[in-house]
């Protein structure tokens, strides 16, 4: 154990020691968005649940676009609700539109709106191909089995998310080349982060045919800021127009800010029930010197591991086994 003075700062009205001290207790988030009724995209155009199809007389890519991985990420279902409202016409090639966890969402309520996430457990640790074909179930694993063959059909995907601790929007792209070369080709919103996923499971973008460099089929998902605020909607149909842009499928955006890639080194998981960083990262900070200290895990102090050391997605209050940041570099 390292003796460390105790951080203070104001965060949340608390002093940030003991706002950390209650890591199950979170912080009552404000609900800014209204969930759109979604009943009426539950039957889907194409024989499962959800999933909507629309295909152009010119052949082109197929690009899929999913929301609600996490059933409480609602911003992802407004953009997409309003894209099927103005009824989707690509120009060229296939464009399919998937609610993947209506169950969860329709748990959403704004007096609790963490607990939706999912029905029995995240349906973004699920995309193992043993796994899919085992013999467990969930309701996740049911509805991810189901939506498997959309999956396996998309050249190129783009999954819809959102944070729950303000940060500014992100692209991860995972750790393959092309998919690199998507995001960037996307470009909104204009920060890419390159990561190795979760040892919790694989996300969607993780599934085997995404991460395969011998396989043309890439995967995206943008983070498109905080879940329930009209500016992540905002953020969450631009990076649509874009990656519709991207494919051909619609027109080319007229201008967009050059991206810049941060590559995750490492990824700090909370080890204690007690992990406190020493400041109120938002993430997207450089923090300048090797060495530096950032926060403190149960005594363990956690210092940069080298300079100019990004901080992506800090999570205030981690629980102890979930990632409290990733660390990157630019590249
Ligand atoms: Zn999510």
């Amino acid at each position: 154990m390292t003796a460390v003075e105790p951080h203070i700062g104001p965060f949340g009205g608390m002093p940030f020691n003991a706002w950390n001290a209650l890591p199950q207790t979170l912080p009552r988030f404000p609900v800014r968005v209204a969930l759109p009724d979604l009943r009426r995209w539950q039957p889907g155009n194409t024989g499962i649940p959800g999933v909507w199809r629309f295909a152009a007389g010119a052949p082109g890519p197929h690009l899929v676009i999913t929301c609600l991985i996490h059933g409480n990420e609602i911003a992802g279902a407004l953009a997409l609700d309003t894209l099927l409202r103005a009824g989707p016409n690509p120009a060229r090639g296939t464009l399919t539109l998937v609610f993947a966890n209506l169950e969860a969402a329709a748990r959403f309520d704004p007096e609790n709106p963490t607990a939706s996430r999912f029905a029995d457990e995240d349906m973004n640790r699920l995309w193992d191909a043993s796994l899919l074909a085992g013999h467990r179930t969930s309701h996740e694993l049911t509805r991810a089995r189901a939506l498997q063959p959309v999956i396996d059909a998309a050249d190129v995907l783009l999954d819809l998310h959102s944070m729950l601790w303000p940060s500014d929007p992100l692209i991860l792209c995972g750790p393959s080349e092309k998919g690199r070369a998507l995001a960037r080709a996307v470009g909104v919103p204009p920060l890419v982060v390159a990561d190795h996923g979760h040892l919790g499971g694989r996300r969607l973008i993780d599934y085997a045919p995404f991460v395969d460099p011998a396989d043309p089929r890439t995967a995206i998902l943008v983070e498109a800021g905080p879940h329930w605020e009209p500016d992540t909607v905002r953020s969450m149909s631009a990076t649509i127009e874009a990656a519709l842009g991207a494919t051909g499928l619609g027109p080319l955006p007229t201008s967009k800010a050059s991206t810049r890639v941060a590559e995750v080194t490492l990824a700090i998981t909370a080890n204690s029930g007690a992990f406190a960083f020493t400041s109120a990262y938002r993430g997207g900070e450089v923090i300048k010197h090797r060495n530096t200290l950032i926060a403190i895990d149960g005594g363990i102090e956690i210092r940069t591991p080298y300079d100019d050391c990004v901080l992506i997605m800090p999570s205030p209050r981690p629980g102890r086994g979930h990632t409290a940041v990733r660390l990157a570099k630019y590249v």
